[in-house]
C-alpha cells in the first residue's frame, strides 16, 4: 500500500488500537470504526465512585520484551511491576496457581497423593511434544487425578465443553512449564519456585484499561468514531470497496484492517461466499461472561492476585481483587471483588436474571467464608461477550478456510482474538500489530 493510502481499522479493542497506534507512528491515516460507546473491547478499566475495575484483561505478561518496552514508554511510571501469587480453593483450602506439588500434598489425604505420584512416575517415559486434545495433554503433564481434581473440571466449566472436545492451544502458556521434573526439583528444593509460581506481571496504576486509553489518545479521538458498528463490507471480489455502517454512513476504503469476530465479518460481505463457507463460518462459538462486582466495607479478602474455584457445582471459575494490583484500584479502608461466572446463549445461566446471579455469588463466597453478606457495600452485573473463542478439535482446517477467504481481498488484512479465533493475550496483540504496520511498508 502507499503512504497516501488510508487505513480504516474495524474495532476499537486492543487489536483496532495496537495497529493505530503502530500506523499512526509511521505517519499513516487512521480510521477506527467501533461499534460501542466506548474503545478498548475486552480491555477496559471502568470507574464507579471510588472504585476501579476491568472487563477483561488484568495481567501485562512480559513474554515479548520489544512489547513490554514500547508499553513502558507508553505508561511511563504509570505501568507498574506487581508481585501477587494466585491461588486455587479446594477444600476450603488455598493451593498454589499454577499448580504447586508442595500445596497440592497440604490438601489431599495419602492415598490420593500415592495415586498422583505413581501416575506422574508413568508419565515421565510417555512425554510427547504433540497431544491430541486438552484431556491428553492435561493427563501427560500432571497423570489422571490430578487433572480431574483441578484442571480438567474447571476447564469444562470454563468453556462449556469436553476437555476432550478442546485444542490444547486453550491451556494458554499455563501448562508449558510444570512437569513431573519440576515437582521432584520442588521435594528435593524445598524454596525452589520457578518462574511462573512468581505470580509476577505488570499493571497500570489506574487499570488496565489506561494502556488502551493511552494509544487511543495518541491515535487521535478525531480519528476514532465511536457508535459506528460496521454492519456491510462491499467488494467487487477482488478489493474491499466500501464499508457501510449502522447509523447508516458509509466510507470508500482503500485498505481494510478487520478485527471483528469471524462469525461476523462472513456474513456482513456482499455479495456473500458461499453457502458452504456461511455454514462453515456457523460451527464457530465463543463463551461468554457474566462479571459480578461487589464492593466490600473491609479492608481486603486476600493478599492473591486471583482466586481459581476447580470444582464444577460452583459456577464460578475465578475472582480477582483490582485492589491487589494497584491501590488505586479501591478506597484504602474498602476494597472490591470481581468474579467471573462464563456462560453460553440459552444455558442455565443465561436464563438466570441479574439480582438471581449476585445472589448466588454472594451465597456461594460467603459460604466459602471470604466475606460476611453484612460486607457487602454494592453490587453490579455486566455482560461480556464474546470473552472466549471456542477452539475445538477439527476447526483449525475450517478456520484457514475461512481466513483464507476474507484475506484474499488485496486490501484486506485481520487481526485480533475474535478474528483470528484464537486465545491470544494482548501483548501477543500488540507484537502482532506491530509486524503487521511494518510488513505493509515493505
Ligand atoms: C476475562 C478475560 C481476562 C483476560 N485476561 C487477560 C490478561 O490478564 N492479560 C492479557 O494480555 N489478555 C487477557 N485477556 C485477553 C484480552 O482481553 C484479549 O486478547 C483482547 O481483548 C482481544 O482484543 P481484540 O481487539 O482482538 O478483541 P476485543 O477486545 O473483543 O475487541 C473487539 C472490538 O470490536 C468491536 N466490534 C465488534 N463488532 C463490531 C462491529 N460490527 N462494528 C464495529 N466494532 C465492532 C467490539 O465492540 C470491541 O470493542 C483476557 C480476556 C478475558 C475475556
Amino acid at each position: 500500500m502507499s503512504q497516501k493510502q488510508k487505513i480504516h481499522i474495524l474495532g476499537g479493542g486492543p487489536a483496532g488500537l495496537s495497529v493505530g497506534y503502530y500506523g499512526k507512528k509511521k505517519g499513516k491515516s487512521i480510521s477506527i470504526h467501533e461499534s460501542s460507546k466506548y474503545i478498548g473491547g475486552n480491555c477496559r478499566t471502568i470507574q464507579i465512585g471510588d472504585y476501579r475495575f476491568d472487563t477483561g484483561a488484568h495481567r501485562f505478561h512480559d513474554k515479548i520484551s520489544d512489547v513490554t518496552n514500547e508499553i513502558k514508554q507508553l505508561m511511563g511510571d504509570h505501568l507498574v511491576e506487581v508481585h501477587a501469587p494466585s491461588k486455587i480453593y479446594f477444600n476450603g483450602k488455598m493451593i498454589d496457581f499454577p499448580l504447586n506439588f508442595q500445596s497440592v500434598i497440604k490438601s489431599l489425604e495419602l492415598s490420593k497423593i500415592l495415586k498422583i505420584l505413581f501416575e506422574n512416575a508413568f508419565n515421565v517415559f510417555k512425554y510427547q511434544s504433540n497431544y491430541e486434545n486438552f484431556e491428553k495433554l492435561a493427563y501427560a503433564k500432571y497423570g489422571k487425578t490430578l487433572s480431574d481434581l483441578f484442571l480438567i473440571n474447571y476447564t469444562e466449566k470454563l468453556w462449556g465443553t469436553e476437555a476432550k472436545r478442546l485444542q490444547t492451544t486453550i491451556s494458554g502458556d499455563r501448562l508449558k512449564h510444570l512437569s513431573i521434573y519440576t515437582v521432584i526439583f520442588e521435594m528435593i528444593l524445598k524454596n525452589f519456585k520457578s518462574k511462573h509460581l512468581e505470580g509476577a506481571f505488570y499493571y497500570p496504576k489506574f487499570g488496565y484499561g489506561t494502556i488502551f486509553d493511552k494509544m487511543a489518545n495518541y491515535i487521535g479521538f478525531e480519528n476514532i468514531k465511536l457508535d459506528s458498528k460496521v454492519v456491510r463490507i462491499i467488494h467487487d471480489g477482488n478489493k474491499i470497496k466500501e464499508i457501510e455502517y449502522e447509523n447508516s454512513n458509509s466510507s470508500q476504503v482503500e485498505y481494510v484492517i478487520n478485527t471483528l469476530p469471524i462469525t461476523s465479518i462472513i456474513k456482513m460481505m456482499e455479495p456473500l461466499p458461499s453457502d458452504s463457507l456461511l455454514q462453515k463460518a456457523k460451527s464457530f462459538k465463543f463463551r461468554n461472561l457474566k462479571l459480578c462486582i461487589l464492593t466490600l466495607d473491609i479492608p481486603f479478602v486476600s493478599k492473591n492476585a486471583s482466586i481459581y474455584f476447580p470444582e464444577k457445582s460452583n459456577p464460578i471459575t475465578r475472582i480477582y481483587e483490582p485492589k491487589n494490583r494497584s491501590h488505586h484500584m479501591a478506597p484504602e479502608d474498602k476494597t472490591s471483588l470481581v468474579i467471573e461466572i462464563p456462560f453460553t446463549l440459552g444455558d442455565n445461566i443465561d436464563c438466570m436474571n441479574d439480582d438471581e446471579i449476585i445472589d448466588m455469588v454472594k451465597s456461594t463466597l460467603t459460604k466459602k467464608k471470604l466475606f460476611k453478606g453484612s460486607d457487602v457495600i454494592d453490587s453490579k452485573l455486566f455482560n461480556i461477550k464474546n470473552a472466549y473463542p471456542i477452539l475445538e478439535i477439527g476447526q483449525e482446517k475450517e478456520l484457514r478456510m475461512l481466513i483464507d477467504y476474507l484475506q484474499s481481498f488485496k486490501n484486506h488484512q485481520l487481526i485480533g482474538r475474535n478474528v483470528e479465533f484464537k486465545y491470544l493475550h494482548t501483548h501477543h496483540i500488540i507484537w502482532k500489530a506491530r509486524m503487521l504496520i511494518e510488513n505493509l511498508e515493505s
